[in-house]
């Protein structure tokens, strides 16, 4: 229909985890206006500076228009058509493995359940990922080895309630603006609220701080490691609780016990008095909430750093209480809701286990598929890979960049040039990555498109539509259905609307579920358009019955095999040896005012006017020792030789020993300093999330 002149719409912001509620407004010229919405449960009526700049980010400038072959106009039946054939051929030729997809946390639910659908139970392969996999990958291994299940237990209110909040690897203030203010905003009312932040940067986050420890890149893991052994020394472990719901902890004590205070102080690069003093603040305060987010998830260690976390939570029993929990803060709108559908090559969907032959056997029943896929699929770093190595001949990349988001991204870059057939979907024309596609299909964004997204408290919002769709754009799960339906499974494809997806992922969701998995949303199952249309933001699970849980565990009821909690036993890794010719370690991160590789913040002036240019920040002794002043351009060279050209910023914010650069700027606009190129690819062995905050570099004058 056409769409809506001078109406109220009710969305919600396509930036980060957030997922903030916004009304936005067309008027009869297609001047847009956004604001807050005073009744969404995440923000109350605030936006950020991104979320309230929207409108300024839309409109054609850039914008993918009409499908394209080999760089030429085409119609949509011939790209589809075409796409079609050539992912059955290379089935045919070379079996399932040998296609993929890689889709984005951009994407709205209902993109993402056919995306999967399509891959796992048609053509039988599990190699779908997602730039997901930069951003929560390793929470969801660390949830998953301790509670049975990819289950976030706490929601934003803990914030407020909470006598402590320990922000660990977040720059919550940059990163989660809107949840930054109201811990703010809960800390000024009542100040006796403390604020740790654990970050080796001190950053705008650390203003709000009663105590920042400038941590060594991973020694978290060190660091909430000695923080169990000072749990069970000071007898702060909650022993009916780890009685009645959890198992190992003797374990998990056994692996922490190692270090020494000095060992400790070492390997987390904090004094012993500051050691202490958050040690005994986390020890003696019982409404504790520790957020954490990229600096944890983005290593080596990911996982290993999510459970030691987790295990201190669970000592304590601290956990699905009002003010206490854990809460792992996603990145991306909707990295969630892709997680919730399978949309990770390890999972399967309505968070079943692909390992599980019970629920493979569930889900290929209920979608009545020809095949199921059953073992994991080649996470990101791996599929760009076989890419590489011609394992894989045919890729589809929806909503994603990854010649500039993924580690060793010229690496990637070739992978696409000889990859035998690409095809891009996207809002934008010109990205780094639509460059390559040999089949380019015009998506819609943010405004023109409609479904769900699931935020970082399990809060599942409508995206809804108020734009019309720029030339012959049309929606990502569109695309695939009609892919799928020209690839021969027309009648499992035949959605008429988003609503369709969304409905048939309730039923999915509570298909044979007698409460033993987490995700619920069977009260959907069935809905039709228009009570989807009128969907309010809820969290889930929401069973049949209507019941829903804010919080997760407070007695227990994990999703093992014996509804216990599992304490992982983790280790600390080895110091780094340092290296002569690249003695710095490279953290790379967003800024305030820019979202990703800046296909859409870019547009706005204001939003671009915050931070100008990409820079490496480094502290004043590290630029003194290699004779480079504040605002010199620099080279920053990685690893493996490559190299890019920023400004210098020298700050004291910087810990001695490491840089900082930005992720955002891309070959369109900075082509020196697309900062992924240098980053090396090496990933974490259980979640496979790349360590983007731990790369080997030296800096030098340029
Ligand atoms: Fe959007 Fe996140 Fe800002 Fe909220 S906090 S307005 S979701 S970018």
């Amino acid at each position: 229909g056409l769409p809506p002149i001078d109406v109220d719409i009710k969305t919600t912001c396509p930036y980060c985890g957030v997922g903030c509620g916004v009304i936005a407004k067309a008027d009869q010229q297609g001047t847009v206006s956004v604001r807050g919405d005073p009744n969404h449960p995440a923000n109350f009526g605030r936006l950020c500076s991104k979320g309230s700049a929207l409108a300024e980010t839309l409109g054609a400038e850039g914008r993918a228009l009409y499908p394209e072959v080999h760089g030429q106009r085409a119609s949509w039946d011939a790209a589809l058509d075409l796409v079609a054939q050539r992912f059955k051929d290379t089935i045919d030729a070379h079996g399932p493995d040998s296609v993929a997809f890689y889709l984005s946390g951009q994407l709205l639910t209902e993109d993402y359940y056919v995306a999967n659908k399509l891959m796992k139970g048609f053509i039988g392969s599990a190699n779908i990922d997602t730039n997901s996999r930069l951003c929560m990958a390793s929470s969801v291994a660390g949830h998953r080895r301790a509670f049975g299940a990819d289950t976030v237990p706490a929601c934003y209110e803990d914030l407020e309630l909470a006598d402590l909040v320990v922000l660990v690897g977040s720059n919550m203030a940059w990163c989660h603006p809107v949840l930054y203010q109201r811990l703010a905003a809960a800390k000024a009312a009542r100040p006796a609220m403390k604020v740790v932040v654990i970050d080796p940067r001190r950053t705008a986050t650390s203003d709000i701080a009663d105590l920042h420890l400038a941590i060594r890149a991973d020694g978290d893991l060190a660091l909430f490691n000695g923080l169990l052994v000072y749990l069970a020394e000071t007898g702060a472990i909650d022993e009916t609780y780890v009685s009645n719901y959890t198992s190992g902890l003797p374990e998990a004590l056994a692996a922490a016990s190692h270090a020494s205070l000095a060992e400790l102080c070492e390997a987390t690069g904090v004094s012993a008095i500051l050691l202490r003093r958050f040690f005994r603040l986390f020890g003696e305060t019982q409404k504790v909430v520790t957020c954490y987010s990229q600096g944890v998830n983005q290593s080596c260690v990911g996982t290993d750093k999510v459970n030691a976390i987790l295990n201190c939570h669970l000592a304590t029993g601290r956990i699905g209480c009002p003010g206490m929990g854990p809460l792992s803060l996603t990145g991306q709108p909707n990295a969630m809701g892709g997680r919730e559908v399978g949309g990770l090559a390890n999972m399967l969907a309505a968070h079943m286990a692909l390992e599980n032959p019970v629920h493979r056997e569930h889900v290929q029943r209920f979608w009545n598929a020809p095949v199921i896929a059953h073992k994991a699929g080649l996470k990101a770093v791996d599929m760009f890979e076989a890419v590489a190595d011609g394992r894989i001949k045919a890729i589809w990349i929806m909503s994603t960049n990854p010649v500039v988001s993924m580690p060793d991204a010229d690496a990637v870059k070739a992978a696409l040039q000889t990859c035998p057939f690409v095809v891009v979907s996207d809002i934008q024309k010109d990205t780094d990555t639509a460059r390559l596609a040999h089949v380019l299909l015009p998506a819609s964004g943010w405004g023109e498109k409609s479904g769900t997204v699931t935020n970082t408290e399990r809060r599942i919002s409508r995206q809804r539509s108020f734009l019309a769709l720029p030339g012959e754009a049309r929606a990502d799960w569109w695309q695939l259905a009609e892919v799928a339906k020209r690839m021969g499974f027309r009648a499992h494809f035949n959605y008429s609307g988003p609503s369709d997806v969304y409905a048939e992922h309730a039923a999915l969701s509570a298909f044979e579920n007698d409460g033993e998995r987490d995700f619920d949303i069977g009260a959907h199952a069935g809905i039709d358009t228009e009570a989807y249309d009128a969907l309010l933001p809820f969290q889930w699970p929401l069973r049949q019955d209507g019941s829903s849980t804010a919080r997760f565990f407070a007695d227990g009821g994990f999703f093992t095999p014996d509804r216990k909690a599992r304490f992982v036993p983790v280790t600390a890794p080895a110091l780094e040896e340092a290296s002569e010719w690249h003695p710095l370690t490279l953290n790379t991160g967003r800024i305030r005012d820019h979202w990703h590789t800046m296909t859409r913040t870019g547009k706005s002036a204001r939003l671009s006017a915050h931070i100008a240019e990409p820079f490496c920040e480094i502290h004043p002794a590290d630029a003194d020792k290699a004779g480079i002043g504040d605002a010199d351009l620099v080279n920053v060279e990685g690893a493996n030789g490559r190299s890019i050209i920023v400004r210098a910023l020298l700050t004291e914010r910087q810990m001695p020993g490491s840089v900082f650069v930005p992720m955002h700027w891309t070959g369109e606009t900075a082509p020196s300093a697309r900062v992924d190129t240098l980053v090396s690819s090496r990933a974490d062995p259980i979640s496979g999330q790349p360590a983007l905050k731990m790369s080997r570099v030296s800096v030098t004058r340029h």
